[in-house]
């Protein structure tokens, strides 16, 4: 069977056409502008497909419980032009197949609990570090929403003495994104976060703030996996530093046989890059299962 596949950002809109085996086939990326020049050409996209349902991770706040009126909306997105699009109902309408939604980084989380480094885990979490912060969770072997859904981005952090920036995030300033996400580091440190690299002070502040998220995410969750992904991940650097940094904050409170490797506890993503897209596809395939087993 053929599924599309919509990993919906606020620059890109990556769209995919796999399979149950997670093979992608087709891909395309389309600039993010305006839902009215966007949408369509998303949807022209995916007629030509003949796609029997579609997945899509999107960035949020989104709605996604099903008994709301606003269900598969994007919701309070500070990219004004998005906010209320009804991107699920768009294309249920307009393609007559059933369509999965959830967060982008839940998708991500999807994708490597599908074919990545989470699957057969039953508790997990997934961070994005790039233009914001972003964190999918697994819990319990399912996606997590509870209310709306998780927004471990903006967790609020102390700022470190010795970090004088104000903090980025237009909601709570000093949350995690705010001190910690790419446009955090470029305005803390005047350049752009890849051209740092020679800078050991920047990536040490970096690994503090996200060390002490991974500590508090730790407490609350209990992940059996923690997975690192998004554009400031790159710098290779940190990895280790994150994994040092956790281990000292934890001060030896919890002792489990997981976290006797920090290295295979802490990891990068697992799918080139591919994790959003995966998972967007297993959305899709999904949607379509729970059509059949209603119908
Ligand atoms: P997005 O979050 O928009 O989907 P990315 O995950 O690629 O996209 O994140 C973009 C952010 O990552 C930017 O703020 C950019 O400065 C930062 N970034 C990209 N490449 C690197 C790199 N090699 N080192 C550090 N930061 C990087
Ligand atoms: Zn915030």
């Amino acid at each position: 069977m053929r599924f599309g596949a919509l990993e919906a950002g606020g620059t890109k809109m990556v769209c995919a056409v796999g399979n149950e085996k997670g093979e992608i086939l087709d891909r395309v990326s389309i600039p993010t502008e305006t839902p009215d020049i966007t949408m369509p050409k998303l949807l022209e996209y995916f007629q030509g497909q003949s796609v029997e349902a579609l997945g899509i991770g999107c960035f949020g706040p989104v709605d996604l419980d099903p008994a709301s009126g606003t269900y598969g909306f994007i919701t309070t997105t500070p990219k004004l032009a998005w906010r209320n699009c009804d991107i699920c109902g768009y294309f249920r309408e307009r393609l007559k197949v059933p369509v999965g939604f959830d967060t982008d980084v839940n998708g991500s989380m999807l994708g490597e609990a599908t074919w990545g480094c989470a699957r057969g885990l039953d508790t997990a979490i997934y961070i994005t570090v790039g233009t914001g912060v972003g964190v999918g969770v697994l819990a319990g072997g399912r996606l997590l929403h509870g209310m709306q859904h998780p927004e471990g981005g903006h967790i609020l952090l102390p700022r470190r003495a010795d970090d004088a920036y104000e903090g980025k995030c237009p909601y709570h300033k000093t949350c995690m994104e705010g001190l910690a996400a790419g446009p955090a580091i470029e305005a803390r440190w005047g350049k752009k976060a890849a051209e740092l690299s020679d800078r050991p002070e920047v990536w040490e502040l970096e690994a503090h703030y996200l060390a002490y998220a991974i500590t508090n995410y730790m407490m609350i969750l209990s992940p059996q996996k923690i997975i690192l992904g998004g554009g400031v991940m790159h710098q290779e650097q940190l990895m280790p530093l994150i994994r040092k940094k956790v281990t000292d904050m934890l001060g030896g409170y919890i002792q489990t046989e997981a976290l006797s490797d920090m290295d295979s506890y802490i990891v990068p993503a697992s799918l080139n890059d591919n994790q959003g897209i995966l998972g967007a596809l297993k959305l899709g395939m999904d949607a379509k299962s729970a059509a059949v087993t209603c119908s």
